[in-house]
């Protein structure tokens, strides 16, 4: 009906992939800059020191300033710059990103990521050794920028960017599972198939490897470990129906809460659009970043 047409706003950014790839990576900040207030906190020390937390106020162990970023976003940053600046993923190239991120001294650094960046500088080898230990969510964290410059790539060559990027300090088949399901989620959410197809990959993520079933006893206090990190995650995002709702619901929970924040965030980022990130985080959240963010994910996504 053509008064229909006439009445109905016109199509806008939020819905295209940029708008949701925009949303994922300024979800990422987000979550990092909200989680990091209660890091290595439990519920119950956040319930006492904060009620619920839903404010980006900065703080905690880090002392950080109100809506200042952590490793989660700067590494990423570091990334998407190295993957744009070689016009793909390459593992010399986000090595030498990383080297130079650490260089920088930042505000924190996970001591998986220093051990193999030491041992990079040493070796010149941009692979850490396949280890069964390095478990950590470090690679997880920051696999946005590669699955931005992949969206649309076959499975094959998404799988070997993840691992070109992640084998650089987390040479895992636990942190190589997250990162996979990870990429495929987002591929999903941004070309707006919703959180039922994305799921799909969570739950396949869990039958190959049962270690990560995360239907069941609710995953508080979430370590660096990368099972605990995702159970935590989709938890939050499949038991929420809004962007504040998951976040909030997923820092609570304590543990490693700006990495799983930032990891909620990128996936309910994509999933609910960047009008659905709330005011007061989107201006609470670093200027600067703000802008390198969402700059980045639409120079990543026109890579892909
Ligand atoms: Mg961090
Ligand atoms: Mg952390």
């Amino acid at each position: 009906m053509l008064w229909t047409r006439a009445v109905s706003p016109p199509p806008v950014a939020p819905a295209t992939p940029e708008g949701r790839a925009a949303a994922a990576y300024l979800g990422l900040a987000v979550g990092d800059a909200l989680g990091a207030t209660v890091e290595f906190l439990t519920p119950r020390e956040i319930q006492h020191q904060h009620g619920t937390h839903r404010d980006i106020v900065g703080g905690g162990w880090l002392h950080l300033k109100p809506g200042q970023v952590t490793d989660d976003t700067t590494m990423s940053l570091a990334l998407g710059k190295a993957i744009l600046a070689a016009g793909h993923v390459d593992a010399r190239a986000a090595a030498d990103a990383f080297d130079a991120w650490m260089r920088a001294k930042p505000v924190d650094i996970g001591n998986t990521v220093r051990r193999n960046l030491i041992a990079y500088r040493k070796t010149g080898h941009p692979e850490a050794p396949l280890s069964e230990h390095d478990a950590g969510n470090g690679a997880a964290m920051r696999v946005l920028p590669v699955a931005l410059a992949t969206f649309g790539q076959p499975p094959d060559v998404v799988a070997a960017a993840c691992r070109a990027q992640g084998h650089v300090t987390h040479h895992n088949l636990l942190s190589d599972a997250a990162s996979d399901t990870l990429a495929a989620m987002v591929h999903d959410l941004l070309a707006g198939q919703g959180l039922d197809t994305a799921r799909r990959h969570a739950d396949a993520l869990a039958a190959a490897h049962p270690l990560f079933a995360w239907q069941g006893k609710r995953r508080d206090n979430p370590s660096g470990y990368v099972v605990e990190t995702l159970q935590a995650v989709f938890q939050a995002l499949f038991s929420t129906h809004s962007f504040e709702a998951c976040l909030v619901d997923v820092v609570n929970r304590g543990g490693d809460a700006d990495t799983t924040g930032a990891i909620a965030g990128m996936l309910a980022g994509a999933c609910y659009g960047p009008d659905a990130i709330p005011t007061r985080w989107r201006k609470a959240v670093d200027t600067e970043v703000r802008q390198r963010v969402e700059w980045q994910a639409v120079a990543l996504l026109k890579r892909g």
